[in-house]
């Protein structure tokens, strides 16, 4: 009889990040698939509104001013005392970076085994199966460990978030004796939140390629018109910014480039697999080391003045030939618009 355990933390505010709701909808589906129970257990500086919103009856804490910032000396500590105060057969936690950090350790600590970026949870024959992609998203393989405990670390957007009752959670404290704390968290260092250009939440990926920093009908770079346009879309729609790897490369090689692109905002083979309900790419060609990176982005669009790209031969869904500099730009005097009617 296999004990299922779900495992996450908290974030600074103490809610849950949505990948940890996403990872309870899939704990929650193996673990009435298995027959087995499901013991819910919280790491963070104080976990009671978490706890409450997942409206679980008993939930096991680690908690306190220790564990509220990551580190890997109090984390995995405290996800080595949580997993053995359930006697976890199953451990089940969200990718984040802070748990993909630690357990690993965690499952050498506990003589288990650990899976990374897994994708997708079923039960057959009354086993756990655990799916994951390999060679950049073009093999899925499927897996089966007789080891136990076997962590699972799942990849965000492959579960709808789990939603449910909040309740009155019962908060059992489980005591973690912490190795001597070598490193101390001073602070955050983060760009202001108007640059901030990824966010992996979003309903839309917008994917900008070297085009945007190509010549153009009139022989001249328009770069920092380019820029303008597409901080404009980002701030009206929300939307997340990914680049193809010539655009991100071109800043390291003295080129006109955008000035916000970083190697982070990088999708494809060597970049992020993104997955948003849908994508909009931009002066880009769709070449096949870039789209493999759109593997998960449930609509795909693309604006290109090439019939013939890439995304023509069947890899976006809907392809606007036409100017990006011109479509973007009534985007974005719509959005203006429309945010103007709704009076922000
Ligand atoms: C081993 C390997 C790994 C790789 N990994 C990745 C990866 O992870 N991610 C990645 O992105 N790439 C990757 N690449 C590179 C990839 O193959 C492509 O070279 C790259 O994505 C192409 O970039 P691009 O489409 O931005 O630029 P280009 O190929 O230069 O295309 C620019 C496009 O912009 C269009 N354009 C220009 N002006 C306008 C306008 N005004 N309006 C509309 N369209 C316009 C042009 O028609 C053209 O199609 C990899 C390559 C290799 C060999």
């Amino acid at each position: 009889m296999e004990n299922v355990l779900f495992l996450a933390h908290t974030e600074p505010d103490g809610t849950l990040p949505k990948v940890a709701l996403e990872t309870l909808t899939a704990a929650t589906e193996v673990a009435a698939a298995l027959q087995a129970q499901l013991t819910i257990a919280l790491i963070g500086g104080d976990v009671h509104t978490a706890a409450n919103a997942v409206g679980a009856a008993g939930v096991l804490a680690v908690s306190g001013a220790e564990f509220a910032q990551p580190r890997y000396a109090s984390d995995a500590a405290a996800a080595e005392a949580l997993c053995r105060a359930a006697n976890a057969s199953i451990v089940i936690a969200p990718a984040t970076s802070r748990l993909a950090r630690v357990l690993p350790g965690v499952a050498h600590r506990l003589n288990g085994r650990v899976d990374t970026h897994i994708t997708g949870l079923t039960v057959t024959d009354g086993a756990p199966v655990a799916s994951r992609w390999f060679y950049r998203q073009r093999i899925e393989g499927s897996l089966q460990r007789t080891q136990r405990p076997w962590i699972l670390l799942v990849e965000s957007g492959c579960r709808p978030a789990w939603q449910g009752q909040a309740g009155s959670a019962n908060l059992e404290k489980v005591e973690v004796a912490l190795p001597q704390l070598r490193s101390k968290v001073t602070g955050i260092r983060a760009p202001k939140s108007d640059e901030q250009t990824i966010r992996p939440d979003a309903k839309l990926l917008f994917v900008a390629g070297a085009g945007w920093c190509k010549k153009q009908a009139d022989g001249q770079v328009h770069a920092t018109e380019a820029e303008q346009i597409i901080l404009g879309f980002l701030r009206g729609s929300k939307a997340s910014l990914g680049g193809s790897k010539s655009l991100v490369e071109q800043g390291g090689e003295n080129q006109p480039t955008l000035r916000f692109m970083t190697h982070l905002n990088q999708v494809g083979q060597t970049g992020s697999t993104p997955r948003h309900p849908k994508g909009l790419s931009t002066c880009c060609h769709g070449e096949e080391p870039h789209v493999v990176g759109w593997r998960f982005i449930t609509e795909r669009r693309a604006v290109n003045l090439d019939p013939n790209c890439g995304w023509a031969r069947g890899k976006a869904d809907v392809l606007y030939v036409a100017d990006a500099f011109a479509v973007m730009t009534k985007v974005n005097a719509m959005l203006a618009a429309k945010g103007a009617a709704a009076g922000d």
